[in-house]
């Protein structure tokens, strides 16, 4: 994986023009599909062969055997109808920030002039989200640490439905934290602002011996209780933004809730399940905008775990 680490506009482009079967080395080499032959069930060598509409598939030389094998199950690539390189090209431009349909469609556009479907492209970017997701499940983002500041706060999202006044518009309340000397943040959505709903959270997504600031309120109040040895300061948002004896303040964690609603006010309906793939691409992209190309095809081969490398016997 370490060939997709840092690469520039232009390098991926020329690993994107080599000729169709030096790209498929290529990525098989990264584990990213399984390699050429494959060991069949019965303990044959199973060839790639071509098999008309259905495309390539596996199939097991073995004379009483013949068993076949999808070329992509398993892999990232299973049940698409896109070649590899629009997916790979896809996913460059999705973690980039760039997979508007309009981009998508204009980088996509064949000579003949077919291009992906909506729908395709639609269901391309939920499946990127997907493996944001699978990774922050397994590795939930952990900010703070002895003697680093990190700020906390909730903040409500509310969309009225018909741009009606007397709708009762719909709320979602957030919790989450910032570490402000790398911009590191976790965010969840949350059913209750209650000291049995937060602490959970807290002590699952920030360090031991963190000094954490917040506003005054109650449920934080015996925060520096903990086992985890935190220290609490508090601002009063209302009377100073920045207290003006600790000097302790909470405007990185307003700035990370401006950010996220900024975007979501255009591009996001009022569906609560939408509005948690926003977040956790939201919070995705704050966590890997350094790479977030490798990191996004390191994330996808870690969930389609296959070894390329291994001998076969
Ligand atoms: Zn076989």
């Amino acid at each position: 994986m370490e060939e997709l680490r840092n690469l520039t506009n232009r390098e991926f482009y020329s690993i994107l023009s080599k000729p169709d079967n030096e790209f498929e080395d290529f990525i098989i080499k990264l584990n990213i599909l399984p390699k050429k032959t494959q060991i069949c069930v019965c303990g044959g060598k199973m060839n790639l062969r071509q098999r008309g509409t259905r495309g390539v598939t596996y199939r097991c030389t073995s004379k009483n055997c013949r068993k076949e094998r999808g070329r992509k199950k398993n892999s990232f690539f299973e049940g698409s109808n896109l070649c590899y390189k629009d997916i790979f090209e896809l996913s460059y431009l999705w973690s980039h920030n760039q997979a508007s349909m309009e981009n998508v469609t204009r980088c996509l556009r064949k000579s003949d002039g077919s291009e992906p479907s909506t729908k395709t492209v639609v269901d391309w970017k939920n499946f990127f989200r997907d493996i944001c997701k699978i990774y922050f499940d397994k590795h939930p983002i952990v900010i703070g640490g002895p003697g680093i500041e990190v700020q906390i706060d909730e903040t409500v999202v509310t969309k009225r439905k018909y741009h009606r006044g007397r709708m009762p518009a719909t709320e979602w309340w957030f919790f989450g934290g910032i570490e402000p000397s790398s911009g590191r943040a976790f965010m969840l959505p949350v059913q209750a602002r209650n000291r049995d709903t937060l602490f959970p959270l807290i002590r699952r997504h920030i360090a031991p011996g963190s000094i954490i600031s917040s506003d005054g309120w109650a449920a934080y109040a015996t925060l520096g209780e903990l086992p985890e040895g935190y220290v609490h300061k508090t601002v009063i948002h209302s009377e100073n933004f920045v207290d003006p004896v600790t000097g302790t303040h909470t405007q990185s964690i307003e700035s990370v809730w401006q950010k996220f609603k900024e975007r979501h006010k255009h591009e996001y309906g009022t569906a609560r399940t939408l509005m948690e793939q926003y977040m956790i691409e939201f919070l995705w992209r704050r966590e890997f905008k350094e790479d977030p190309f490798y990191h996004l095809w390191n994330q996808i081969c870690q969930k389609y775990n296959f070894n390329n490398n291994e001998e076969d016997e």
